[in-house]
């Protein structure tokens, strides 16, 4: 709806929209909406073997492209080229997979487009211990807003939802840093552990702390505060997270058979479209 509206009520600025979706199930409405368009280039990163739940996923049609998350489907008419799948098979992903497929596949292809403004899905079931089964940690979602700011670009993000409701605000913080700084690989490397406990307790204070939540944060008929003092009403600023340094670990990139093969798909797919994407060099259509 968003890219729509922006093509439709801004039509003299914006020609061309990327939406990025990194949110584990597949962005299938929006491939569906887009898939004959070039004004509008859809790259989503999703767990393949299980969302959406078997629709259509060993289609080998690019035209049936219905729920389909794979490779083949790369759009159709003056859409070709412009829908991009990065499916991901099995579980084990982490910070460095998703970083090697933003430095391989996103960015260049952003690069390539050129597109007026940016949209991200931002779901954050890629999180550990959601439902996609990935181990991401929060800082990644700032990390890849970073990369996506440094385009240039116009950009929004649009929150998607995970299922993790008390781990959300930590992902949501860091992808508002990421809008505001450069958020540099090091905090990839921070650690991010949760155990059963931990969500427990975190669940029960988020069910305390409901209604009060909603009270402070979403009623919108409470009066304004009259004065900038804090004193008690006005909302608390957005803490960042800390910068840099937290936990300076090696240098080590340990990127998954699974994340390599699907970026050799989608480089041979997008190949001919997109002649400067590929590092082995452009291959004949
Ligand atoms: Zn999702």
């Amino acid at each position: 709806m968003a890219a729509k509206g922006l093509l439709g009520s801004f039509s003299d600025e914006i020609d061309k929209i990327l939406i990025i979706d990194w949110d584990v199930h597949h962005g299938n409405g929006t491939q569906s909406i887009f898939y004959d368009s070039n004004q509008v280039m859809m790259i989503s990163i999703h767990r393949y073997d299980i969302f959406p739940n078997g629709c259509g996923c060993n289609s080998s049609s690019s035209s049936s492209n219905d729920g389909n998350g794979g490779v083949d489907c790369i759009g159709n008419g003056d859409g070709e080229g412009y829908n991009v799948n990065i499916p991901l098979i099995g579980s084990e992903y982490t910070n460095d997979d998703f970083k090697h497929i933003f430095n391989i596949l996103v960015i260049p292809l952003a690069l390539q487009f050129n597109p007026d403004f940016v949209l991200v899905s931002a779901g954050f079931d890629g999180l550990k211990g959601d439902v996609g089964g990935f181990s991401l940690t929060p800082p990644i979602f700032g990390w890849m807003t970073s990369q996506i700011r440094n385009l240039g670009k116009r950009m929004a993000l649009v929150l998607e939802g995970g299922y993790k409701i008390q781990s959300l605000p930590k992902c949501v913080k860091w992808c508002l840093r990421g809008l505001v700084e450069e958020v540099g690989d090091e905090v990839l490397e921070i650690g991010y552990e949760r155990d059963e406990s931990e969500e427990e307790e975190e669940e029960n204070k988020f069910e305390k702390n409901e209604n009060s939540l909603f009270e402070d944060g979403f009623n919108f008929e409470q009066e304004p505060s009259s004065s900038d003092d804090n004193n008690g009403n006005s909302p608390p600023p957005i803490p960042l997270p800390p910068s840099t340094s937290l936990e300076e670990e090696k240098d080590t990139c340990f990127v998954l058979e699974g994340t390599i093969q699907s970026i050799i798909q989608v480089l041979e797919k997008m190949d001919s479209f997109w002649p400067g994407l590929s590092p082995f060099g452009n291959h004949s259509k």
